[in-house]
């Protein structure tokens, strides 16, 4: 595999210009920024990706209270840092609804990244819901697809992933290659908890999915995601029913 090229032949990062290139002295460098970084708070680490990679940084995000937060943090620092959001047709009207919410207070413009078919029409041509009967491929084709095309031309982007969040995490970098993508993956809220983020939701009244507020803590497209019970974990209501855990865009 050319690893120059990502899925479906596009270029990522390393076909940006000036090009980024995943060689050893790069990969040890980048694990020294990330060590150094480990005590930084996640403005800071924030603060250090804008400074080192913009105008070639942005962030994806689904909308949930780790990604809100850090978009709080930009608003701060860089709101002109261009953030995106994957599209899919089968998010939930209240995640829709943030995006709004976000320009009102923040005054960013989350941009919508579509896949080229409608959903009427992926599902014409599919026969029906994939989500029903093969959930990664639909996560493929709706999401990892999209953000492939995404993540062209940027040299690192900004991820909300908590370690804690499940042992694919636990091994998160502060900031590593995304060797599935093809830039540099930065994770400010590697360190914090749950409690850290709902903490500074709170106490800054940051918007959130009030979907939240109703027994969904990780929240999905619509089809695919269910409320909880008391007890489970977090992410138990994503894809329940299917041996999935993960839509692929963390995943190793
Ligand atoms: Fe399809 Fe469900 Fe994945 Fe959304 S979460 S892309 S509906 S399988």
């Amino acid at each position: 595999v050319d690893p120059k090229v990502g899925l479906d032949g596009l270029p990522g990062a390393l076909g940006a210009d000036p090009p980024l290139a995943p060689t050893t002295d790069f990969l040890n460098e980048l694990e020294k920024e990330s060590r150094q970084l480990e005590s930084a708070t996640p403005t800071e680490i924030l603060r250090w990706a804008v400074d080192r990679y913009a105008p070639k940084f942005t962030m994806a995000t689904a909308f949930g209270p780790e990604g809100m937060t850090i978009i709080h943090m930009l608003a701060q620092i860089a709101p002109e840092t261009p953030i995106f959001n994957l599209d899919t047709g089968y998010q939930f009207e209240e995640t829709l609804q943030l995006r709004e919410r976000v320009k009102e207070r923040y005054g960013i413009e989350v941009e919508f990244k579509l896949p080229e078919l409608s959903v009427e029409a992926f599902e014409k041509a599919n026969g029906g819901p994939m989500y029903q009967t093969d959930p990664n491929r639909c996560c493929f084709e709706r999401k990892l697809k999209v953000l492939h095309r995404a993540a062209q031309g940027w040299h690192a982007w900004a991820s909300a992933i908590r370690r804690d969040q499940s042992p694919d995490r636990a091994k998160a970098p502060i900031v590593g290659w995304d060797k599935k993508f093809h830039l540099v993956k930065i994770s400010p809220l590697a360190n914090w908890t749950k409690k850290d983020v709902w903490s500074l939701i709170t106490k800054e009244d940051i918007p959130y999915n009030p979907l939240h507020d109703r027994g969904y803590p990780s929240i999905g497209c619509q089809p695919c995601t269910r409320a909880v019970m008391a007890g489970e974990d977090e992410r138990a209501g994503r894809w329940s029913g299917f041996q999935k855990t993960e839509c692929g865009l963390h995943s190793s």
